[in-house]
């Protein structure tokens, strides 16, 4: 694969530049490669069926970098597994994706009750294997393999596994770094957690490109005192987060371009770039370029970009997503899978070669969203959009998928999670938006019989069971308890009026 050539390149050419700051150790690309074989020889040691893909478990750890190299060049896709998901969750990964290998770098064991997966800590990997010799590139994995699978929350109850290939991930670090200005040796930071595709934009670009990753873990965004030391000592030059991330760090006035004056370049993908925000950059860091960009984890990371001048700000109060990557083709289709004219509202169906090949081991869910359009592979994004002056402008959902602070969740996986807690007959999940953006979710619940008094004891009951299924940042804020649910006249919850209910 040529993205992994090019980190094998500055591997040996530039061995002892960093590529990835940590407190204790910064990695250089010379160990990064070096451990990476020793990751691959140690896969290769286990005999494990072919195509099974490996998980890979921690935060920020250098050590996380090393095992998803390490797997690739073991012939095995990653699955990345962050410490915000819960064991319950994990296990059920580990079963519907086969993996045969877990790779705990966190040095913190974790017990599974149910899975028989091989478990490693990154230690025992290295005691095991002290061959860092090369590994022949015809080992690793190739084109139309997976690369990585990320997990993302399904309507069914269950996460689905969203399959990127090598071909995928080339084709979207081609278009990162021949048309964002990001080539050469920059310092990047990484806010996104590993599972979530949105790191993806930040790691391979930056590796790629003989740059160096700095971390922004989940300590650093509980404290803003030690993110903004952080901040400072990064000499940030290209931003990576959603934006909800930097409406955080811009509610402290000092976020500018005094702490970060190197910075060239703001990415935001994954939820609506408000224009205030991107308003409130430019004044902040009159130096850097931010650009807007559009994608599902479906189609890897990002398909669609434009840069957010001070001329767009003026034009247009909601900020386009932009143009589509030139392999990209973009379809707007109405309800009867017609092209909408221009003007009009359509689901976006994205057609080319960053299109996944589908969620992996389920062919019902894949057939739904997945197709072939002039022989290219298409993906139904479940996204409205509508194209004006050549710019695609991003309509909100056509079903019950959300984005809360950035995070990607489907409604109906926490209501299914919600309904099957003992305490609960009937749930509905209604998400509470102020401005146009989804603030946080209230649980509408019919309680079944409980022990409680009082209504925060059976809260308190109901969210602890959640947390042992779902991530914290799944489980709704607020909880409301009613005698029954209003129904529509032809029999389904009316969330319609559940809603008016829970925002008065
Ligand atoms: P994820 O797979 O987590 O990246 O989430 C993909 C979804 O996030 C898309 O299908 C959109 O609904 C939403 N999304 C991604 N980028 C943007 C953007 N720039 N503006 C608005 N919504 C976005």
């Amino acid at each position: 694969m040529r993205m992994l050539l090019k980190i094998k390149d500055f591997a040996f050419t530039q061995p002892e530049a960093k590529a990835f700051i940590s407190p204790n150790h910064p990695l250089t690309y010379g160990e990064l490669w070096r451990k990476s074989n020793q990751v691959a020889r140690y896969i290769f040691s286990q005999n494990i069926s072919t195509g099974s893909p490996i998980m890979i478990y921690g935060h920020m750890e250098p050590e996380m970098i090393i095992s998803f190299l390490g797997s690739v060049k073991s012939g095995h896709a990653y699955i990345p597994v962050d410490l915000s998901i819960p064991l319950e969750r994990i296990e059920k990964i580990s079963k519907a994706s086969q993996s045969e290998i877990f790779i705990n770098v966190t040095g913190n064991p974790l017990e599974f009750q149910n899975s028989t997966i091989q478990m490693i800590t990154f230690d025992e990997i290295k005691t095991f294997s002290t061959d860092s010799d090369e590994i022949d590139p015809a080992d690793w994995v190739s084109e139309d393999e997976n690369f990585y699978i990320i997990y993302t929350s399904g309507s069914t109850g269950n996460p689905k596994g969203v399959q990127i290939s090598v071909n995928n991930l080339q084709s979207f670090v081609d278009w990162m770094v021949e048309d964002f200005p990001i080539q050469g040796g920059l310092r990047f930071i990484n806010q996104a957690p590993f599972s979530f595709d949105l790191s993806v934009m930040d790691l391979y670009p930056c590796l790629a490109t003989g740059g160096h990753l700095f971390p922004i873990t989940k300590e650093m965004i509980a404290k803003p005192k030690l993110l903004f030391e952080a901040l400072k000592t990064s000499n940030t030059q290209v931003w990576t987060s959603t934006p909800s991330f930097v409406q955080m760090c811009l509610m402290d006035p000092s976020f500018n371009q005094e702490l970060l004056p190197e910075i060239m370049v703001f990415l935001f993908c994954g939820e609506i770039l408000p224009v205030q925000i991107a308003r409130q950059l430019k004044e902040r860091f009159p130096k850097a370029k931010v650009y807007n960009t559009y994608g599902p984890t479906e189609a890897t990371v990002a398909i669609t970009f434009v840069e957010i001048t001070k001329e767009i700000l003026n034009v247009y109060p909601t900020l386009p997503v932009g143009r589509a990557k030139k392999d990209i083709q973009l379809l707007l289709l109405n309800e009867d899978g017609h092209e909408v004219s221009e003007g009009e509202k359509g689901e976006i169906i994205i057609v080319g070669p960053s299109v996944s090949k589908g969620y992996l081991g389920q062919p019902e869910l894949t057939e739904k969203s997945f197709y072939t359009f002039d022989g290219k592979p298409a993906y139904r994004t479940g996204d409205e959009g509508e194209m004006v002056e050549d710019l695609l402008f991003y309509k909100g959902r056509i079903d019950f998928q959300i984005k809360l602070h950035g995070y990607r969740m489907e409604l109906e996986e926490i209501e299914q999670h919600i309904a099957n807690s003992q305490y609960v007959k009937t749930a509905v999940v209604i998400p509470v938006s102020k401005g146009g953006k989804i603030e946080y979710l209230t649980a509408a619940i019919v309680p079944a019989e409980h022990e409680f008094d009082k209504e925060y004891q059976l809260t308190g009951a109901i969210k602890k069971e959640l947390g042992n299924k779902l991530p914290a940042y799944m489980i709704p804020k607020k909880f409301e308890y009613y005698h029954e649910l209003p129904i529509t006249p032809n029999g389904k919850v009316d969330r319609k009026r559940i809603r008016e209910k829970v925002i008065l």
